[in-house]
């Protein structure tokens, strides 16, 4: 099959992406494809680059990108890169982006009207895993026990919103951008004054935001994989930060922190959090994997959902492959039967 591997994008994950799609490009089986690396920069630019994967990790590849046209949706042409010289119609899209843009439902609409198999979670998961506010509310819907939470919106009365959490929550809190992931954004505020600090840096990533009751956790993490009709739960694993949460350096810039998979959980605890992550993929209509968080509340056991990530981190040393390695599935296979899964999906839907 000819895949065309997405990465980078218009979001603050870009670097992320960057990572993840060295990691996918190397371990894709260049026996049964051929794999074209399209980049997307930070305005939303598509690029075909046909240098080393070496320059994608390091960032590099965006000054030497390729004059060929990348197509994805016209009625001239196939989706596919077109020059004078090359003519190359894709099969399938590998979408290795994070973070609005990228993960969040629209590159997977124009990936639908392109009328391509892609890998990942359809439009509507997509959507709705990325945004933690209208993914709380399916899953409280759905009777799925989460930590106490507010949303606030930048048209709402601000010093209004910080006395109902301050009512509400308490400190400490955690203040999330609506959607966004690898912690871009989010604080933990312990007096007001960290608060009003908080809020203010949330809403440079978005204009809705949810605020948290701040829970004593371990964090634990599930990795799921399958289309609707057959999912496949993975052993949990656990994430002991190196900063007091799990921010964006404790995720990427540090060694420290450690991921411990198998979790050493009890078993009622694994299995309830399986049970749980199940109804979280089916809630969303996810297709494909899904890599689903949990908080364990160190002090009263009690075990609530924190999110749902339909294109997680994907690096060798990344939670969702090393979660399937343990369960069974290497890192490869993994990536092939990601594979496998888009087409079955898209004949499904054909
Ligand atoms: P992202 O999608 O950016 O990963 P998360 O909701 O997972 O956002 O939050 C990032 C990190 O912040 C978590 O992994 C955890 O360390 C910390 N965190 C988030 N919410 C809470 C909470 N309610 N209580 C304690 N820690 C939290
Ligand atoms: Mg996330
Ligand atoms: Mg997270």
């Amino acid at each position: 099959m000819k895949i065309a591997l997405l990465f980078g994008g218009k979001s603050a994950e870009y670097e992320v992406s960057l990572m993840s799609a060295k990691s996918i490009y190397e371990n894709i089986d260049k026996k049964i494809h051929d794999v074209y690396l399209i980049g997307i920069d930070n305005k939303g630019e598509f690029h075909y680059f046909d240098g080393d994967i070496k320059s994608v990790a390091d960032g590099s590849w965006i000054n030497n990108v390729s004059d060929a046209e990348v197509v994805f949706c016209s009625s001239q042409k196939k989706p596919g890169i077109y020059s004078s010289d090359i003519n190359i119609v894709f099969d399938l899209v590998f979408p290795v982006l994070h973070g609005p843009f990228g993960e969040d439902g629209k590159l997977q609409g124009l990936l639908e009207i392109s009328n391509l198999a892609y890998v990942g979670c359809p439009v509507l998961a997509s959507a709705v895993a990325m945004d933690k506010d209208i993914a709380k509310k399916l899953f409280a819907f759905e009777g799925i026990n989460q930590v106490p939470h507010l949303t606030v919106c930048s048209w709402n009365n601000i010093e209004k919103s910080m006395i109902d959490i301050e009512e509400k929550l308490g400190y400490p809190c955690f203040v999330k951008p609506a959607n966004m992931g690898s912690s871009v954004g989010i604080s933990k505020a312990k007096n007001r004054d960290n608060l009003k600090k908080a809020i203010e840096n949330a809403f440079l990533y978005d204009h809705k935001l949810v605020v948290e009751k701040g829970i004593n956790a371990r964090e634990i993490e599930v990795s799921i994989l399958g289309n609707s009709e057959d999912i496949k739960v993975s052993c949990t694993g656990e994430i002991i930060p190196s900063d007091e949460f799990y921010d964006y350096d404790a995720k990427y810039k540090s060694n420290e922190s450690k991921l411990i998979i198998p979790s050493d959980i009890s078993i009622d605890d694994e299995n309830e959090i399986k049970k749980m992550a199940q109804k979280a993929y089916k809630t969303i209509n996810g297709e494909g994997l899904c890599r689903i968080d949990f908080f364990i509340d160190k002090d009263t056991n009690e075990i609530f959902l924190n999110e749902v990530n339909s294109m997680p981190g994907f690096t060798t040393i990344s939670m969702y492959p090393k979660l399937w390695e343990k369960s069974g599935i290497s890192y490869k296979e993994l990536v092939e039967r990601l594979i496998c899964l888009a087409v079955e999906r898209k004949e499904r839907e054909d």
